[in-house]
């Protein structure tokens, strides 16, 4: 009989966690299951699935090799649907554990399902605190009390200090600055970013193989191609990455970190969210990689600060906003946006170069940089007024990155500002003069972004006067808001209409597109 089992999820691979100590080989047992319903809760890309089943499978050869029990249960192209929930129940059911243990799931909605089934089963049970953050969601909801607004940079600082990392021993912030930020918004000079890194991408061995053509097939309708994957799922795959990283482009990290530029996917970024958050990598160890990496000269501050500030600061912040604001934060929709997700966003089928480009790529690599995600296919969406509930819907579904507590946060608070600011101070609106700055996109499009109205008007540059229009009264109280609005006020009756007719003929292609995509699946 068992006496502890020790329930891990596809995005808790690591055997140093918390819930391992203490660990008896003879008495207790580990359950991990794939379920189909986690594939295709949302119409999950397969890169995103192949990564989440192939590291699981390979850290379940890992607990094995060492002697661990592990009750596996593993998906095949006949197996019967299932949700995580049922599994579980029936493990419960057949094991009858005396205790059950599990650190902090990664989603709000796992965690109340287990919490309900383990509760029915009469077994005792205990949530663990994930260890892997600096943080805690407690100490997240402490530092909220008595605040009117939140803001990352307050956050961020405090755990800098709390850390120690980038610190001079006598408490100042090293370089000393706590933001080097006006450097790191380079764009690439007109010839192109040249010949960049290529990145030890990871072997794709027998087990990743299985899972390729297990994906193809059972999910063969799903979004994107695994012609091409080379993601780390093990642990030493992610090291090497964090490795080569470190070594290669940290240094140009941070000046380039908001440039794109058409048919260069990976530039100068680390590409290791999909590991981190698979528990493949320790935030700590990745800041601390980075640290050495300036005391040893061989990357800049502003590089090394702005890479540290992503993960010590957004990645804290966001799992800090996840959950004290769920279940709530789910359904928020502070701009009212009501309209569809155009039917591109899952195939990549549009003429416009950048919504192309950035598509395209995410269907192909299950990847896609920063400004990417937030300033291309996150402002097409907030501009268009796209329900943000179907925004959030694609982006859990395309990324190999995507769990819902650091994606949800980017995408309804970040990039649609459905929560009224909680994570920006204003929405992130910006004409397709934005995108021509920090690309070569607009090279390469058949529209003019410096256009507004006429037949060869860029779709961001309409719909970023048509997003002002609509929401000029909203906006006029945003402070931060106040420069972009008051341009409103010179644009007369006229050219306000034609803006306005232009942005809805925007929105019935988007619609006519949609239906025609939709019998297409049928
Ligand atoms: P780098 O550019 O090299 O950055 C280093 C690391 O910093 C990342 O690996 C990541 O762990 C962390 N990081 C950077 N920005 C953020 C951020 N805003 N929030 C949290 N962590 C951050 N990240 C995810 O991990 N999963 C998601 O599902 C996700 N969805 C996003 C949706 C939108 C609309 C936006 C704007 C951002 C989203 N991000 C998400 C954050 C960020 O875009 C990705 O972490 C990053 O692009 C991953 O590529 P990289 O590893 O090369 O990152
Ligand atoms: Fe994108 Fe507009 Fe530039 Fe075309 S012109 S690439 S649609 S920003």
């Amino acid at each position: 009989m068992t006496r502890n089992l020790i329930l891990v999820f596809g995005d808790q691979l690591d055997r140093q966690a918390t819930v391992f100590d203490g660990f008896d080989f003879q008495k207790d047992a580990v359950w991990m299951a794939e379920a189909d319903h986690e594939s295709t809760f949302v119409w999950s890309a397969k890169q995103r699935i192949a990564i989440f089943l192939s590291a699981m499978r390979h850290f379940r050869d890992h607990l094995r090799n060492e002697g661990i029990i592990v009750h596996y249960t593993e998906l095949s192209e006949s197996s019967e649907k299932t949700t995580l929930s049922e599994l579980l129940q029936k493990a419960l059911l057949e094991l009858s554990p005396q205790q059950v243990f599990f650190t902090r799931p990664g989603e709000w909605r796992v965690l109340k399902g287990c919490e309900a089934i383990l509760r029915d089963s009469g077994i005792p049970f205990e949530c663990i605190e994930d260890a892997h953050f600096f943080t805690t969601p407690d100490e997240f909801s402490e530092h909220c009390k008595g605040r009117r607004s939140l803001r990352m940079e307050f956050f961020y600082r405090e755990l800098r200090k709390r850390t120690g990392i980038l610190m001079e021993p006598d408490g100042k912030p090293c370089g000393g600055s706590w933001n080097f930020d006006q450097d790191n918004r380079k764009s690439f000079p007109k010839q192109g970013p040249g010949k960049t890194p290529s990145g030890p991408f990871a072997k794709v061995d027998a087990i990743t193989r299985e899972v390729i053509s297990l994906v193809n097939n059972r999910f063969a309708s799903h979004p994107g191609t695994l012609d091409s994957f080379h993601w780390p799922v093990t642990r030493p795959a992610a090291l090497d990455l964090l490795r080569d990283f470190i070594e290669y482009r940290l240094a140009k990290f941070g000046s380039y970190q908001d440039a794109m530029w058409k048919d260069h996917h990976w530039l100068y970024h680390s590409w290791i969210s999909a590991a981190l958050n698979l528990k493949l990598l320790s935030p700590a160890e990745v800041c601390s990689a980075a640290e050495t990496a300036w005391r040893e000269e061989k990357a800049p501050i502003n590089a090394v600060e702005g890479f540290i500030r992503q993960i010590l600061g957004w990645r804290e912040y966001v799992r800090g906003v996840y959950w004290h604001f769920m279940p709530d934060y789910l359904d928020l929709n502070t701009l009212e946006a009501t309209e569809k997700l155009p039917s591109f966003y899952w195939n990549g089928d549009t003429s416009y170069a950048c919504l192309k480009a950035s598509i395209q790529q995410t269907l192909d690599h299950g990847y896609a940089h920063h400004i990417q995600r937030l300033m291309v296919t996150g402002l097409y969406a907030l501009l268009l007024g796209v329900e943000p509930r179907r925004v959030h819907e694609w982006y859990l579904a395309v990324y190999v990155d995507a769990v819902e507590w650091v994606e949800l946060p980017n995408v309804l608070g970040m990039s649609q500002y459905a929560d009224g600011g909680i994570m920006a101070s204003k929405p992130y609106a910006a004409t397709g003069k934005y995108i021509q700055r920090m690309s070569n996109y607009c090279d390469n499009c058949p529209k003019n972004p410096s256009k507004r109205t006429g037949p060869d008007a860029c779709p961001f540059t309409t719909l970023y006067w048509d997003f002002l229009l609509r929401h000029e009264k909203t906006l006029r109280k945003n402070q931060r808001m106040a420069f972009q609005v008051k341009n409103l006020d010179r644009i007369n009756e006229n050219e306000r209409q034609a803006i306005r007719e232009q942005a809805s003929k925007l929105k019935e292609e988007s619609h006519q597109a949609r239906e025609d995509f939709a019998k297409g699946r049928s």
